[in-house]
């Protein structure tokens, strides 16, 4: 056994890369193994949220990724079906006045890894980890250069992602949500229709199915379609692209924003169950980002999360001599906002993403209170779980619980609302990708 590390962090993502570099600048002694020698296109997040953005900032990341990788996208555009319904602008009318951050991903990756590196972290690419043992210290087994190796460490971080492997070797039992929602999402190139700045988000309750779409510069637009969870659908592959352009426009996309759309990368659908673990700390081995909660990715809040996690995990290990207590201190703090996220996704997907004639008359009552009030919608995804906290009366505004049954229709909007939705839901009759689309 060889080198021993104050902490060692299996998997160099958006988590584990930015522990690593928080905490090597530091002094701390950090080892990042990282499977991959160089990142591809996995259809993951590209959008990360105003708070998660805020996070990044009080890491003194955001500006790193600003100079290198990333944009903001300072305008936030909702859609009920074909009606809009808010045109925010992010840097201004959130929290932390961080506008929504974009970025291709693997560069993102690449980018933190770097500066880990430079800050002193030693980094190992290509290396598979195997087995953990946890215990003080703790020791990792992994698969380096044709030979198995084995390092000891102070504190072990599961940063492995959403199939996390040292969930299990940690002794970890990861609780699942039933399935709901599936996500399909897929990178274009040409989509010079689309504001640079602008996210576009669209729900649409009658089919049940959203899409979002967040530009990247230059007519690069990640795009995301999310549907039920029934049957054997799936979008997968170039042959499925047309058919996820028809999705979109289906749910609401305006048809001409595909003009010249050409897709740039795979084409993948994930199950949007959230997967997650209680107190995501013991003996010596911490779970961060989608290893300890990987929130359906519908509500695009995983990015957010272990974001917040690098700054809960850094700041209790700074802060204590005796790592056990700052692992469970990190835990208590995750297990909090994670908690908040997760009820607002809950809550979310139930009111605008259910379909049938009882979600239906809900939505007919409490949209009319929504609009009259617009503070009634938890803005928990775009402030945060410490801005935005999900209490029992949040949920019960939400869902219009507070005032009698057969109040709704008659409300009125108040003259401060931005909108007076909903009007109209409907569908195209046959919606067509337009010429020129791939
Ligand atoms: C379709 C989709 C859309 C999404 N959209 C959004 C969005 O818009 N906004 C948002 O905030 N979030 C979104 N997310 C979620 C977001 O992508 C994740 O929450 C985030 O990437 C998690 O980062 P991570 O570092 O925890 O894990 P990952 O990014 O998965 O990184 C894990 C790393 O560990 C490495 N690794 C794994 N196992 C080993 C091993 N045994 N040894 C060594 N290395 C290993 C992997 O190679 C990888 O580099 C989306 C996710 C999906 C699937």
């Amino acid at each position: 056994m060889t080198n021993a590390y104050d902490i060692v962090t299996i998997g160099g993502g958006l988590a584990g890369a930015s522990l690593a570099k928080v905490t090597a600048e530091r002094g701390v002694r950090v080892l990042v193994l990282e499977r991959e020698t160089r990142f591809k296109d996995c259809v993951r997040g590209e959008a990360l949220f105003p708070w998660g953005a805020a996070e990044l900032e009080t890491l003194g990341l955001r500006r790193l990724l600003l100079s290198k990788c990333a944009t903001e996208n300072r305008w936030w555009d909702d859609f009920l079906g074909h009606d809009q319904i808010g045109h925010r602008d992010t840097a201004t009318d959130t929290p932390g006045r961080t506008a929504t951050l974009t970025f291709y991903h693997p560069e993102m990756q690449e980018t933190l890894l770097r500066s880990a590196a430079e800050a002193g972290a030693e980094v190992r690419r290509g290396v598979r980890a195997t087995s953990i043992s946890p215990g003080h210290p703790a020791k990792v087994t992994f698969d380096g250069t044709g030979r198995a190796e084995i390092v000891a460490a102070r504190f072990v971080v599961g940063a492995d992602g959403r199939s996390s492997l040292v969930r299990r070797w940690g002794g970890f039992a990861p609780r699942r949500d039933p399935p709901r929602l599936r996500i399909a999402g897929v990178l274009f190139e040409g989509m010079t229709s689309l504001a640079h700045d602008t996210t576009l988000m669209v729900i649409n309750p009658e089919l049940g199915q959203s899409s979002i779409l967040v530009p990247q510069g230059g007519g690069r637009v990640r795009a995301y379609v999310v549907f039920p969870s029934r049957g054997d659908r799936t979008l997968r592959g170039q042959r499925d692209v047309p058919r996820f352009i028809e999705d979109a426009i289906c749910t609401g996309v305006r048809q001409e924003l595909f003009e010249g759309a050409r897709s740039a990368g795979p084409l993948a659908t994930f199950e949007g169950a959230d997967t997650w673990v209680e107190q995501p700390y013991r003996d010596s081995v911490a779970l961060i980002g989608d290893a300890a909660a990987t929130s359906d990715p519908s509500w695009g809040q995983g990015l957010s999360l272990a974001v917040r996690d690098v700054r809960l995990l850094r700041d209790a290990l700074l802060a204590n001599d005796d790592w056990d207590r700052a692992g469970r201190t990190y835990a208590a703090g995750h297990d909090r906002g994670y908690a908040a996220i997760h009820a607002t996704e809950d809550w979310y997907t139930t009111f605008f993403l259910e379909t049938g004639p009882a979600a239906d008359a809900r939505r007919m009552r409490v949209l009319p209170l929504i609009a009259a009030e617009p503070d009634r919608m938890p803005d928990t995804f775009m402030a945060g779980p410490e801005a935005a906290p999900a209490s029992e009366s949040a949920r019960r505004r939400f869902f219009g619980e507070d005032v009698p049954a057969e109040t709704g229709r008659a409300v009125q909007p108040s003259a401060g609302a931005k909108s007076s939705w909903p009007h109209r839901l409907r569908r195209p009759d046959h919606p067509q990708p337009p010429r020129g689309t791939i």
